[in-house]
């Protein structure tokens, strides 16, 4: 979609009173096959992946309903890797990987050297563009909506997270049903099903991305201060999520929680 769907007023009135199951049923009615969600396999992702799970199965639709895939750059933990794996028998939907193309990974290596994202924001941008941003426009191409498991209280750059927003870089409809979720909920909604997470977050990781690039946080500390901790708090995204303008934008008055 290159331009604001026409439905778009619609849907903003549709989803003022969903609960994430409600969201996650919409998004798989109104957009499948059309529909990505991207998981990082951290324990927002998985929370959500165990809802698409349930949800995908109650409105007896096909695995292939949506496009369920990690950004594979090469570099994530061993266990990020571990729980890919494990969530191969524990859901239903699988997570696909999509890698960064071998040329320019190689490329990036031979100029900036192995780990040359310390050296500056330029090169850590221009890793993140290869192994991250391009491989992702890859997977979103032809896309209608994205899922996300970003959350609004993460960071100082995501205190504005709406529910719903109108893309225009990728031209589609991005979903973040988290958005209002704190962490304790998210924590508690994981306890109560059951859901597998990665035992990073027990080692003090609440956000994992690739593992030259996180560390775990100490008490106090926002959630994504590990993420890039060398750079400033306004630099830690890595090119995925850029800024939406507010007319395209929507956040509840009065958020809710996991009902
Ligand atoms: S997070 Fe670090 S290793 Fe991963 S793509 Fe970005 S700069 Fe490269």
């Amino acid at each position: 979609m290159d331009t604001l769907p026409r439905d778009w007023p619609e849907w903003l009135e549709t989803v003022k009173t969903f609960s994430l199951s409600d969201f996650l049923a919409w998004a798989l009615r109104t957009f499948s096959p059309d529909l990505a969600f991207s998981t990082s396999l951290g324990r927002e992702d998985q929370l959500l992946l165990w809802h698409l799970d349930q949800t995908v199965a109650t409105l007896g639709l096909s695995p292939k309903s949506l496009d369920i895939f990690t950004l594979d750059t090469g570099r994530l933990h061993p266990a990020t890797y571990e729980l890919w794996e494990a969530n191969r028998s524990t859901f239903r939907l699988p997570v696909r990987g999509v890698y960064p193309e071998a040329s320019a990974v190689e490329t990036y290596v031979n100029t900036q050297g192995i780990n040359g994202f310390y050296r500056s924001l330029e090169s850590r941008k221009a890793c993140c563009q290869v192994r991250k941003v391009e491989p992702l426009k890859r997977a979103l191409k032809g896309k209608r909506a994205w899922i996300t498991g970003r959350r609004a209280d993460q960071a100082a750059t995501r205190q504005k997270l709406p529910l719903l927003e109108w893309d225009s870089a990728f031209g589609l409809i991005k979903i973040n049903p988290l958005a209002e979720w704190t962490q304790q909920q998210i924590e508690a909604e994981i306890a109560v099903h059951k859901i597998p997470v990665s035992v990073l977050h027990a080692q003090g990781y609440p956000s994992i991305g690739c593992a030259p690039c996180t560390r775990p946080i100490a008490d106090g500390e926002e959630e994504r201060a590990g993420r890039w901790w060398w750079e400033n708090p306004e630099h830690k995204e890595c090119g995925l999520h850029l800024a939406v303008e507010p007319k395209f934008r929507f956040q509840r008055e009065k958020a809710h929680g996991p009902s």
